[in-house]
């Protein structure tokens, strides 16, 4: 009999070893693997102290970003048929700017609990409850354990200046995770501030393409060339053909990824 008891024992600490080992702890977020069950696609970094970042490609201007399982709404709108009903809650929501193509008051308070932090451009915050932002603003977020500062967002296209003037305070946003920095533009052309940007080592950029609200692919290729980061996801882009980007930045150490963010 006691023989068995052993036995039992043995095969007890066996398969506690086998449930607590690495390949389990390796696996991606709660958050990450909900959006992955609804058929989201994302890219995962590792920051130098180890921790993980995804990038969720929900649709046009609205990304997910999940930093070991503390998440992050950018622009989240439900106008192109994305159901936020399914996907996990925000800890906070980042709106850059007023257009219904990212600010949704409705898509905010689906995604958002007692516990979900609203920040936005002064504009924005006159009209939804949210913390309002001023551009060049540094936040410390302690919750998630990370920074972020807010950048200008504006038209410089004569014609188009009405479309986000830089008198409204439209913002984008540098993430900075352990030094990991992913620069999410908002509505924006190729504006002079982002060449301060150059000396920020900016790991990935979110840079919208399309007329005549945002880039064009010429103007993108340009700041790009101001900015220097490692990786570019164009964004925000509709229709636009993004093969000269592409083309310009072949066999270069700029990474032009393309995902389903028209
Ligand atoms: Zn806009
Ligand atoms: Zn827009």
């Amino acid at each position: 009999m006691e023989k068995i008891y052993i036995i039992r024992f043995v095969l007890f600490i066996i398969m506690s070893f086998i449930s607590f080992n690495p390949v389990h702890a390796m696996k991606e977020s709660p958050n990450v693997e909900k959006f992955a069950q609804n058929g989201y696609k994302y890219d995962t970094f590792s920051t130098q102290e180890g921790r993980n970042i995804s990038i969720i490609f929900i649709k046009h201007g609205s990304i997910a970003i999940d930093i070991d399982n503390y998440l992050v709404y950018i622009d989240p709108v439900s106008m192109f048929g994305n159901d936020f009903s399914v996907l996990p809650k925000a800890d906070l929501i980042l709106v850059t700017h007023e257009h219904q193509d990212h600010l949704d008051a409705k898509t905010i308070s689906t995604l958002s609990t007692e516990s979900t932090k609203v920040m936005t451009s002064r504009a924005v915050a006159e009209k939804i409850k949210a913390e309002p932002l001023s551009v060049g603003q540094r936040v410390d977020n302690k919750q998630g354990n990370f920074i972020f500062v807010t950048m200008p967002a504006y038209n410089i296209t004569e014609g188009h200046l009405d479309f986000h003037p830089k008198s409204r305070g439209d913002v984008g946003f540098v993430i900075s995770v352990d030094g990991f920095r992913i620069y999410v533009a908002g509505d924006t052309e190729d504006i002079p501030e982002m060449a301060q940007l150059a000396d920020d080592d900016i790991d990935v950029a979110f840079l919208p393409v399309n007329q005549p609200f945002t880039m064009t692919p010429e103007q993108a290729i340009h700041a790009i060339e101001m900015i220097k980061p490692h990786i570019v996801y164009p964004y925000h882009f509709g229709q636009t053909d993004l093969t000269p980007i592409v083309n310009a930045f072949a066999g270069s150490d700029v990474d032009i990824r393309l995902r389903a963010l028209e």
